[in-house]
């Protein structure tokens, strides 16, 4: 999807062109003068972290470029509209927008409108369909209880004693059982980071709920839904007025561009900025088929989980669902391959190992000694499994802590 990125060198001065020109009466005086004094930021990377670092540095008077390695903004949050299936396609992956701050959702809802969607995904294994994340409706399908005290009582029944249960695997026996686990967990989970659950923390699946209700959302947060009009628009509402420089790679002139500029905001690969000096870092990444289907509906429900381990993907998604806009004959329907990453992929999840673990305590370090005028952040930048809104309260606060120095 993304174009090869050029070397572009960086300009020997500033064009005039970088300036912040926010639109109407943003970049007031007030707000200068409330950072003291205007400086100059490279912001290394248009998803959303970068995005949102940039609007909130150029609102409060800073001059601010932005650099994108792609020939597109959005990072995986990239949408683009698809006509033929007259809807928005999520390019990398479905993204779901949920949060329970008031705070980050007031955030997002000045740059889009959102839909009304409410994720629920069903989960398929042998033929059968499954209520997902584990809920009151799953447990009767799988156990046939009915009520919730029957569900309690059958999870303590099904759980096994595993103390310090630290592991993934260990961690889900012992909250559900092994039957659970072997029809939803294990197969996908193995697909999906390509090792045996024993060897992945438990905090990976601790982001799914265990409810002995009916309630089947997929995330419990009070605010969710879909940018109307794709994530891509959200995207250029934020990135408003800012100079932005689609296809060019940093890291050919990182030296260059570091003397440009007062500081740099970079949410690249940590690893690859310190040139793999100190360990490559390990990603999973994931590859994507598509097909147009001349059905009005083929699944009746945005994404779909493969959990057997003898399926060699891991879902389905119909982008159609996304948009509560079925009107379309057609349908796109995409699915997804975890697959194994090499250098020059594309990096979807950081892979939270101990040894990768290891691997960037020692990038931490080399920030320190190294004491360049570069902070790192998103997923990439602070290997971290974030979510949209963990990523948008991220970059305040990086916003926040700049303003503080
Ligand atoms: N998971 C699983 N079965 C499923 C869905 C998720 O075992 O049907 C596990 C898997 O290990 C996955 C983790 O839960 O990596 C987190 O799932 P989530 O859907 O939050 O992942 P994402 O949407 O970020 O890929």
């Amino acid at each position: 999807m993304s174009s090869a990125p050029s070397s572009r060198r960086p300009p020997d001065h500033l064009p005039l062109g970088a300036q912040q020109t926010v639109s109407g009466e943003e970049a007031s005086a007030s707000h200068t003068a409330a950072v003291g004094r205007a400086r100059s930021f490279l912001i290394v990377g248009a998803g959303l972290y970068g995005a949102v670092c940039a609007r909130e540095l150029a609102d409060a008077g800073h001059r601010v470029q932005v650099l994108e390695k792609r020939d597109h903004i959005g990072g995986n949050c990239f949408t683009r509209y698809h006509p033929e299936a007259g809807c928005h396609q999520h390019v990398y992956g479905a993204h779901i927008f949920h949060t329970n701050s008031p705070e980050i959702w007031a955030y997002v809802n000045r740059f889009t409108a959102f839909n009304s969607y409410i994720h629920r995904l069903h989960a398929t294994n042998a033929g059968r369909v499954y209520s997902f994340p584990i809920n009151l409706f799953t447990l009767h399908q799988v156990f046939g209880v009915t009520t919730p005290a029957e569900a309690e009582a059958r999870l303590v029944r099904e759980r096994l004693p595993i103390p310090d249960a630290a592991n993934l695997e260990d961690w889900c026996l012992s909250q559900v059982g092994r039957e659970l686990y072997e029809l939803f967990i294990r197969g996908y989970t193995a697909k999906q980071w390509h090792k045996d659950p024993r060897e992945l923390p438990a905090s990976i699946i601790k982001r799914l709920p265990v409810r002995t209700t009916y309630d089947d959302r997929y995330y419990s947060d009070r605010f969710q839904g879909i940018p109307v009009g794709g994530y891509t628009a959200m995207l250029e509402h934020m990135l408003a007025g800012i100079h932005v420089e689609l296809g060019v790679d940093f890291l050919a002139d990182r030296d260059a561009w570091l003397r440009k500029f007062d500081h740099v905001i970079y949410s690249g690969p940590v690893d690859a900025f310190f040139d793999y000096s100190a360990g490559l870092l390990e990603y999973r990444s994931l590859r994507f088929e598509h097909e147009m289907l001349d059905v009005h509906d083929a699944q009746g429900i945005a994404v779909m989980n493969y959990t057997a381990a003898d399926v060699p993907f891991t879902r389905k998604l119909e982008h159609k669902h996304f948009d509560l806009n079925l009107r379309c004959p057609k349908t796109l329907l995409t699915t997804e391959y975890p697959q194994d990453w090499q250098r020059g992929m594309t990096e979807y999840y950081p892979v939270n190992t101990d040894a990768n673990q290891e691997v960037f305590a020692r990038y931490e370090a080399l920030k320190q000694e190294t004491r360049l005028p570069v902070t790192f952040g998103g997923r990439l930048g602070e290997y971290r499994y974030y979510d949209m809104h963990q990523v948008i309260a991220a970059a305040l606060a990086t916003v926040s802590r700049i303003h503080q120095h």
